[in-house]
């Protein structure tokens, strides 16, 4: 699995708080997803991240793709930004209606957030020196983010949060559904498929994008309007739609997930990992291309 994952238990970040399960894809699946990323990143999207990487990334975005998530309760204002609840069985997203935290304050929900850092990322442009953000954090915000809103129950109910107030038992082991979707699916796949070996999911993947994929792939980059830099709208539409179609399709409270569910959800995350993955390399192509720019995020 390389090093994925051991980096940050130093010292560089020694407020973290771990609490794996309530957070967003875990920590392999967004290792996954910005390492694919990373390999369609053009010359000068290579170039910036690697400028606004921190130190302690030593160069590599999928090292530090996680760590939104081991500052969320450092950084509370952050929480919120992770997903967004949809009207209970609607199986829509609607903007307007829908982006906002628990409190009802609008606009801060993983959507916007997405649009946020892309227009802070968009400054780079203007020397970073004189860019009023912290790009570095930008930049980390952004590639996680365009992740979570991937996992379908990023974009669940309101009434079960996304999932995670469904108990179930994945075989033998309790848990909840967003649990399941997070880590679960992925974790028993790289166990009984990957030989215990990520690296190698990861390669699968690779190679679907780039063949059984290929034509989807090119649609995955571009947004319906074929405009905008990024369109967090839609990936929200998608996710909801699967969490409504896979997610919580046989998954009722106390029930028992095993191969049944396993077999068939697994082809659903290993594709949202790529889409994700594909989409992130080609939405920061689009932010630090030294050509056109895009007026809009
Ligand atoms: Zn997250």
């Amino acid at each position: 699995m390389g090093g994925y994952g051991l980096w940050w238990t130093g010292t560089v970040l020694g407020f973290l708080v771990l609490v794996p399960g309530i957070l967003g894809w875990g920590k392999e699946g967004h290792y996954a997803i910005c390492k694919i990323a990373e390999g369609f990143l053009n010359e000068d999207a290579l170039a910036a991240v690697k400028e606004l990487l921190p130190e302690f990334a030593e160069g590599d975005l999928a090292a530090v793709c996680s760590w939104p998530d081991e500052i969320r309760f450092h950084y509370r204002w952050s929480s919120a930004l992770h997903y967004v609840d949809t009207p209970d069985f609607l199986c829509n997203y609607n903007d307007s209606r829908d982006c906002h935290d628990s409190a009802g304050h609008k606009g801060r929900c993983v959507t916007a957030a997405i649009y946020n850092y892309t227009m802070q990322l968009l400054t780079y442009q203007d020397s970073i020196s004189e860019s009023k953000y912290n790009l570095t954090e930008a930049l980390l915000f952004l590639s996680h983010f365009i992740g979570d809103i991937h996992q379908p129950l990023h974009v669940g109910f309101t009434g079960d949060e996304g999932g995670n107030t469904i108990i179930v038992r994945w075989y033998r082991r309790k848990t909840n559904l967003h649990h399941v979707w997070d880590n679960m699916i992925i974790e028993s796949a790289v166990k009984t498929i990957y030989s215990k070996d990520l690296e190698l999911m990861i390669e699968a993947i690779q190679r679907n994008i780039t063949d059984a994929w290929y034509n989807d792939n090119r649609s995955w980059q571009i947004c319906a309007n074929n405009q905008s830099t990024v369109c967090p709208n839609e990936y929200a539409s998608e996710s909801i739609h699967l969490a409504c179609k896979f997610a919580y399709r046989n998954a009722t409270p106390g029930s028992t997930l095993d191969d049944d569910y396993f077999v068939s959800r697994l082809p659903v995350v290993e594709k949202r990992l790529a889409q994700s993955g594909v989409r992130l390399a080609a939405t920061l192509n689009r932010i630090f291309s030294s050509e056109t720019k895009f007026a809009e995020a």
